[in-house]
């Protein structure tokens, strides 16, 4: 590809939605969380792992993993988080490689958008050859959560405790997106960031 990408930002603040304006552009998207699900859907070895070590507790009705279920258990234990990143991490990274590698091949001018929410969190940055954070203010960040996930401000505030704040993540950011207006206000600066990606030169 002419560019990797890695697109962070904090949970709620329009990752997705930045992505899929740039998507709309002509960019490739590569997401994170739909490996992270494809990786544990049942009959993969992620699965029988997290079921062999969680139980069946984590299992749900549809026999599917009860991903809500299982992110309440890790969020406050180390070692089971651990365990779980140990059960997935290496299947997401695999899928990952392999996807832009197919991508590149086929489109060796794209530019691939990769997002991952914790980027600088589990520092990856490394991987990327730029950073783009799309930001709102943690205020507007805890709004828009708690409306989403139909959870209580308070809620939402201890979710966003789990994760760098926002601000410190702008320091990586070699684009920022300002997500905190109307998402006609975002449209218009994904117009500019589209040709400021396509304009730069990255040396390989
Ligand atoms: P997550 O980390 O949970 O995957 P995300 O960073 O991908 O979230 P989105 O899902 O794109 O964030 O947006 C979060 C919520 O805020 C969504 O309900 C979305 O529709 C809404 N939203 C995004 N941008 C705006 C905007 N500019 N104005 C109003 N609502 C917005």
């Amino acid at each position: 590809c002419k560019m990797l990408l890695g697109v962070t930002g904090g949970i709620g603040s329009g990752k997705t939605t930045v992505a899929n304006m740039l998507g709309a552009k002509g960019a490739r998207i590569v997401d994170f969380d739909l490996l992270a699900r494809k990786v544990v859907e049942p009959g993969t070895g992620g699965f029988d792992n997290i079921v062999g070590y969680f139980g069946t507790q984590v299992v749900a009705e549809d026999g599917t993993l009860d991903r809500k279920r299982l992110s309440k258990i890790v969020f406050n234990d180390v070692e089971k988080r651990k365990k779980l990143e140990a059960f997935t991490h290496p299947a997401i990274f695999k899928a990952f490689f392999t996807r832009v590698k197919a991508i590149s091949a086929a489109e060796p001018d794209s530019v691939i958008l990769v997002v991952i929410p914790l980027l600088v969190e589990l520092n990856l940055q490394y991987l990327f050859d730029r950073l783009m954070v799309v930001y709102v203010p943690r205020d507007v960040q805890i709004r828009r959560l708690a409306r989403r996930d139909n959870i209580t401000a308070d809620e939402a505030a201890v979710i966003l405790k789990a994760q760098i704040p926002i601000d410190e993540k702008l320091k990586f950011a070699d684009f920022v997106v300002d997500n905190a207006g109307t998402l006609e206000e975002t449209r218009e600066q994904v117009e500019g960031l589209w040709k400021a990606l396509n304009k730069v030169n990255v040396a390989k």
